[in-house]
């Protein structure tokens, strides 16, 4: 059985299934979608207009549905970032070390030599504390689709106009560091202008990814609309 991108149509190679998840990406639009629909036809199921609401919620997503009106929050926590506050603990705690001896001693270069450092530390007690207290909220209803980050202040809060969304969809983006690679999932939307509109980003999990498009493209009746020059069979 060949499996097609689904919003690009190029083939996927085997290698790009994941079968134990039943997710799928592209490697040349780097699309990440779930198959289980494709693979449930494959078995001589009949196709159901539900057929794609295959994602399970996944941890740390819940979702609020009144009529009208859809809530999704998702938690940032993740695993993958615990060994950040050690991280973070010893960077800072050696910061106020360099500067309980730069401010006793008034030794002013030292106090600026430290600026850039302190500067970093800051920025991972950010990252650390949003991870443990930071949640997104997703509203959508008939007018618009709101995108909200919080208690600590972050960047991505958007409102966009509801009808102007023709399609949801996911991305993998690969970080290639020195030592390692990482792999986070961004949520986005393809407006009427053609636009692309990040929704989330930075997910560690392909399932909460996915998870969201399924329930946004539900909500808001675009499952099968197709994007201009999309030559998928959807
Ligand atoms: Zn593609």
């Amino acid at each position: 059985m060949q499996i097609h991108c689904r919003y690009c149509a190029a083939e996927i190679p085997p290698e790009n299934i994941n079968l134990d998840n039943l997710v799928a990406k592209c490697s040349s639009c780097n699309a990440v979608f779930s198959i289980a629909g494709e693979l449930r036809m494959a078995e001589g199921e009949k196709p159901k207009k539900s057929q794609r609401q295959s994602v399970p919620m996944p941890k740390y997503v819940q979702v609020e549905e009144t009529p009208g009106e859809l809530k999704i929050t998702r938690k940032w926590f993740s695993l993958l970032q615990v060994p950040l506050v050690f991280f973070a603990v010893v960077w800072n705690g050696f910061m106020l070390f360099w500067y309980s001896i730069a401010i006793s001693t008034g030794q002013g270069q030292m106090a600026l030599c430290g600026t850039l450092h302190l500067a970093v530390g800051l920025f991972l007690i950010y990252t650390v504390a949003t991870n443990f207290v930071n949640s997104t909220l997703i509203t959508a209803n008939a007018e618009q689709l709101d995108i909200q980050h919080g208690p600590i202040p972050a960047m991505g809060n958007k409102t966009l106009t509801a009808v102007d969304i023709v399609q949801v969809y996911c991305k993998q983006t690969i970080h290639r560091g020195k030592n390692s690679t990482s792999v986070t999932y961004e949520v986005l939307a393809i407006m009427n202008d053609q636009r692309r509109e990040t929704l989330l980003n930075g997910l560690y999990n392909a399932e909460q990814a996915l998870y969201i498009e399924q329930e946004l493209e539900r909500f808001l009746g675009i499952e099968n609309r197709q994007v201009p020059g999309e030559m998928g069979t959807y």
